[in-house]
């Protein structure tokens, strides 16, 4: 019998990564050499919604600089608290489209299950911040009522992994999950949403890459990047081995006040990604969620930098710019205007 030595039992490396996160307001602002007033009136805001960042992301960021466009992506405010008028618990209509445990059917086609709440960051902007995660993700006792659900609707083509962050589940599990996808004849695609290679690119093992790129279902992953300085060496070594894997590489991003909302920005960002092997798919608008009211800006603003981004990138590295409403049968594509518009 092997001995079960301390090191034998070791978590794997993306695990001690995420129980080193920083979940203390007061802790990262001391990180990076800020005055703790900034936290004036948010602790409600951070008792709704923890405070959650991985140090490799804190790390990104530059000391010293309240604004800096990552740490504003986690940083609870006192905005959070303020009521606005159309900002809601579920802004694209998640719990309507409900279709099994775990399983919500939107569009014609593909189907998305929710596997976890768990994030390794906590977005302030998050549109699933309010989710009822403890009844509404998929359980393993749910597995097969899902696969049932599935595996009747033969017009499903795409299974998209979601959350939460699908990837903060373990090997083992999303393995067995993805070879019982892999058993139902008409899916031909497995679309996984996860922010983890670019928050914390230690997630992005041999073992997983075994799974995501040996099985029969080609494998798309979304990655969720709003800022070019979200990327570094790591994420682009997790980036280029996901490639490498045979796995389709995607971006959506947030437009978001004060992160993202210029077209210089926006523009490298696109560059970044694509030096990592990245297309820009998705330019979001912000889903009206509760507590994000002081990320949106106006369609009219987000118009005119999709206009400046259009004359200044080749048409592949340009996001649709799109919005998500409630009960609509895909995503809503904005026009871009023939000029930019008045700002
Ligand atoms: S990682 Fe995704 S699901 Fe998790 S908090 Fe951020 S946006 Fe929301």
């Amino acid at each position: 019998m092997i001995a079960r030595t301390p090191a034998a039992w070791q978590a794997p490396l993306w695990q001690r990564r995420l129980a080193e996160a920083i979940c203390d307001p007061a802790e990262l602002l001391e990180m990076l050499g800020l005055d703790p007033s900034l936290l004036s009136g948010t602790r409600a805001a951070t008792q709704d919604f923890r405070l959650r960042v991985p140090r490799g992301f804190v790390g990104r960021m530059l000391p010293g600089d309240p604004a800096d466009p990552l740490l504003r992506q986690v940083l609870p405010l006192a905005a959070e608290l303020e009521d606005a008028a159309g900002f809601v618990a579920d802004p694209v209509g998640d719990l309507a489209a409900a279709a099994a445990p775990g399983v919500l059917h939107k569009y014609r086609g593909r189907a998305l299950l929710v596997l976890t709440g768990a994030c390794a960051v906590h977005c302030r902007y998050c549109f699933r911040r309010h989710y009822p995660y403890g009844k509404a993700s998929l359980a393993q006792r749910d597995l097969a009522a899902a696969l049932d659900y599935l595996g009747r609707h033969v017009e499903i083509r795409e299974v998209i992994l979601s959350g939460g962050d699908p990837l903060m589940l373990g090997d083992e599990r999303l393995a067995a999950l993805v070879e019982a996808l892999a058993d139902v004849p008409h899916l031909r695609r497995l679309r996984i949403h996860t922010r983890l290679p670019v928050v914390l690119p230690e997630r992005v093992t041999p073992s997983l890459l075994d799974w995501l790129g040996g099985g029969r279902l080609k494998p798309v992953v979304v990655v969720h990047a709003n800022h070019p300085n979200e990327i570094d060496e790591t994420v682009g070594d997790a980036l280029g081995a996901l490639q490498q894997a045979g796995v389709q590489l995607l971006n959506q991003s947030v437009l978001l006040r004060g992160v993202n909302d210029d077209a210089d920005t926006l523009a490298r960002l696109s560059e970044r990604l694509f030096e990592h092997g990245v297309l820009p798919y998705y330019l979001h608008m912000l889903d009206r969620v509760r507590g994000a009211a002081h990320f949106e800006i106006t369609e009219c603003r987000a118009l005119t930098l999709h206009r400046k981004l259009s004359d200044s990138l080749p048409g592949y590295l340009v996001p649709r710019l799109v919005r998500e409403l409630s009960g609509a049968a895909s995503k809503i594509a904005l026009p871009i205007p023939a000029l930019p518009l008045p700002i």
